[in-house]
Formats: C-alpha cells, sequence, structure tokens
C-alpha cells in the first residue's frame, strides 16, 4: 500500500459519523444523533433550483458565487441584522464547512496555533490540523454557562496564535453568546492581531436571546462570519453557505476554492437565492417544532433527575450521562437499546462523561430515546444525580 499523508491519516474520525455510520439502514434504531433537519427542503426552494436547472444554471460559476446570489446575501445581512454589506465582501462556499475550512486555510501559515472551543464540533480540530496548524483547545466551563472566559483566552494567546474560532449558537452546547460577549470578542481579536472564524451557521435556531453577528463589530476585516443554508432551510444535501469578511480574505478564499472546489454547485447557489430572497415561515415553522422537541426532551430529562443544559439556540441537548468513557456509552446504548446519539468526547476532553441529543425527531422518538438513555444513565451509576451542587452553567435536573 502507499504511504498517504501522515497529516491526514492521524486526523480523528468524527465520533458522530461513526454511530451514524453504525446506526445507517438499520430500521430499529431511535436516530438522536444526526445533525440535520429532518424535514424536506421547502418546495419554493426546490422549485427554484429546478427552475435554475432548466434555464442553464448547469456551468461553473465565479469562485465566489454568483453575483445575483453575492447580492442575495448582502439583501438578507441588511434584512435580518440591519448591516450595509458590499458583495465584494461575501463569498458563497460548498457549506459552512467549505466557509471555515478555506478561512483557516487561508489565515494560517504551518505551525500556527488556532484556538478551538472545548466542547465543539470536531470539525474544527479536523480542519486545523489538515491546514497544518496547531489546534488549541479552550475551554468552555459549566461554571462559566459555557461561554468563553476572555482572562483564559488570553492566557493561551503566543506567538504563533492566528485564529480564534468561536461557535455561537453552538452544537453541542446551545448557548447563544449575549451580544456584549460578542462584542469583546471582536475587540479581543483586534487586541492581540487575530482572525475570528465566527460560525453562526444555526444564527436562525434561536428559542432565547438575540443573535447578534459577530461582522457587526469588525473594525478591519479580520472577522470571518460563517452561515449556511444546512440548517435554516433544511439543506445539509445541497452544500451550499457563505461568509462575511474581509475583501482580502474573500479574494483568498476564493482563489482556495479554484484550487479545491472551483465554486459551490450552481444549482445550490440558485435555491440559496430563492431560500435567503423568499418567504422565512418555513423557517419559523422548523424552529417551532425544534423548540416543542426542546421543551419536551427538557421536561423529560428533568423528570428522570438527569442533569443537562436547557438550550437557547441550536438543535441539540447537552446531556451529563454519567459515564466514565461516553463512547462506550453510546455504543452500548446503540447496541443494547437501539438508540443512537452522540458522544460527547467527540467533541473535546471536556466533553468526556456527557452525550448529544438532538432535536430534529419526531416527539415519540424522542420520548423513546430519552427512557433509553435514562435507564443506561441508571445502569451507569448515575452520578450527577443528587450531586449537591446540581449542575452548574445553566444546566437543570
Ligand atoms: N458548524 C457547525 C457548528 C455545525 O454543526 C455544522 C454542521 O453540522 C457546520 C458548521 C457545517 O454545516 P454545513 O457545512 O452543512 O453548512
Amino acid at each position: 500500500m502507499p504511504r498517504l499523508s501522515s497529516t491526514v491519516t492521524r486526523v480523528p474520525q468524527s465520533g458522530i459519523r461513526r454511530i451514524m455510520n453504525l446506526a445507517a439502514g438499520r430500521q430499529d434504531v431511535v436516530r438522536l444523533e444526526v445533525g440535520e433537519p429532518l424535514f424536506s427542503t421547502p418546495s419554493h426552494i426546490v422549485e427554484a433550483a429546478v427552475r435554475a436547472v432548466r434555464d442553464g444554471y448547469t456551468r461553473y460559476t465565479p469562485n465566489a458565487g454568483l453575483p445575483s446570489v453575492r447580492e442575495a446575501v448582502c439583501a438578507r445581512m441588511h434584512r435580518d441584522y440591519g448591516l450595509e454589506i458590499r458583495p465584494e465582501r461575501v463569498c458563497v462556499t460548498v457549506g459552512g464547512v467549505g466557509a471555515i475550512s478555506s478561512a483557516l486555510r487561508a489565515a494560517v501559515e504551518a505551525g500556527d496555533e488556532v484556538l478551538i472551543p472545548d466542547p465543539g464540533w470536531p470539525n474544527y480540530y479536523m480542519m486545523a490540523v489538515v491546514a497544518g496548524a496547531v489546534p488549541r483547545r479552550y475551554p468552555l466551563r459549566p461554571e462559566n454557562g459555557y461561554l468563553p472566559d476572555l482572562d483564559e483566552l488570553r492566557s493561551m494567546v503566543g506567538p504563533r496564535t492566528r485564529v480564534l474560532v468561536v461557535n455561537s449558537p453552538s452544537n453541542p452546547l446551545g448557548t447563544v453568546f449575549p451580544p456584549t460577549l460578542v462584542e469583546a470578542l471582536v475587540d479581543f481579536v483586534s487586541t492581540h492581531d487575530l482572525i475570528l472564524i465566527s460560525d453562526e451557521v444555526y444564527d436562525c435556531i434561536i428559542y432565547e436571546g438575540t443573535h447578534r453577528t459577530a461582522c457587526t463589530y469588525d473594525p478591519d476585516g479580520r472577522v470571518v462570519a460563517v452561515f449556511s443554508a444546512s440548517k435554516t432551510y433544511a439543506m445539509t444535501g445541497w452544500r451550499v453557505g457563505y461568509a462575511i469578511a474581509g475583501e482580502e480574505m474573500v479574494r483568498q478564499m476564493a482563489k482556495l476554492q479554484e484550487a479545491y472546489v472551483s465554486c459551490a454547485p450552481a444549482p445550490s447557489q440558485k435555491a440559496l437565492e430563492a431560500a435567503l430572497a423568499g418567504p422565512q415561515d418555513c423557517v419559523e415553522a422548523m424552529c417551532l417544532t425544534y423548540r416543542e422537541n426542546r421543551d419536551l426532551t427538557c421536561r423529560l430529562l428533568a423528570e428522570r433527575g438527569i442533569p443537562h443544559r436547557r438550550p437557547e439556540g441550536a438543535f441539540y441537548v447537552w446531556i451529563e450521562a454519567g459515564c466514565r468513557n461516553s463512547t462506550e456509552f453510546a455504543h452500548r446504548l446503540l447496541t443494547e437499546r437501539g438508540v443512537a446519539l452522540a458522544p460527547g468526547s467527540t467533541f473535546g476532553p471536556r466533553g468526556e462523561g456527557y452525550v448529544r441529543v438532538s432535536l430534529v425527531s419526531a416527539a415519540e422518538a424522542i420520548r423513546e430515546g430519552v427512557a433509553a438513555l435514562a435507564a443506561a444513565v441508571a445502569g451507569a451509576g448515575a452520578p450527577g444525580r443528587g450531586r449537591p451542587d446540581g449542575c452548574p452553567g445553566g444546566c437543570e435536573a
């Protein structure tokens, strides 16, 4: 067998994918691990894409996206955030993943350090390593409401630190950063001359609080705010998202797209345009379902005395499973009780002992899944339950 890049081969596979692969094709499994809406893409978006294909949108587009799509993004940023963004600051990408990975690659030299959240979405680690950078995890502590602590971040900045990655609303925690924190984080990266990659792909899935995009405060093009059609419009398979960044960063990201993907698929770009410019009541309806699922899940967990964090945004509940090894716990839950969920350790060392339940499933699946989880937690000895300090940081039990 020929030798392959050790940079790539040593990147760990996502633990969420591992569970998904094990659960795939099994009809008897309650699926609470998935991080994608189970809704179909709204029909007006599908129709617009079909029309676009018939009208000849079957070719390469400019690397940074079709002009009309970049304009639709600007109009959306004005409508939803009151921001005046020029199309030159928009890069249409292959999902949020495409935006984050290009921005990281454009920002770092080999050996530079990237600060990523712990717990945090596992792909940040993978993308930083593949970009030749050194990922360094900053803690999100329950006692601090799982929000980044600026003093702690400051203590981690060294001569090789180039990028701070933040994620609000958060996967897996469901936190929504207060606007003052978002502003403070932009100040922080300015002070330390870093680039802020602000992953905001769940920006439209908010139950409480206000989401303020980091590009609101960007003084000099050092913020890359990342958005996606995937979660907002149930479009995970269309692979389309976008970033708002400084013009030079957008030029470099577009050049990288030439190298790796050329451009986001033209029909998907036209679907994104229709999604952004069209009626938004489909988003509200989907959010309402997630909110009902959140309320149901948190109620069921509370009734069983299982500590968890009630999310203000995104569609996950972070649960203290009281297990020593969450990967083993999740595998056993799947094989013995037929329930798939994400092991906390895949989100970083601070996720050990936790699991993540997704809120996209039907209420009945949630009921069944939480009952099985509760039985497994009881079997694991249920530490956390009856702890004298309860579950700090906004957790409930
Ligand atoms: N960021 C976070 C926090 C996510 O959870 C995901 C997907 O699960 C993404 C980015 C990327 O989504 P996509 O590439 O489908 O837009």
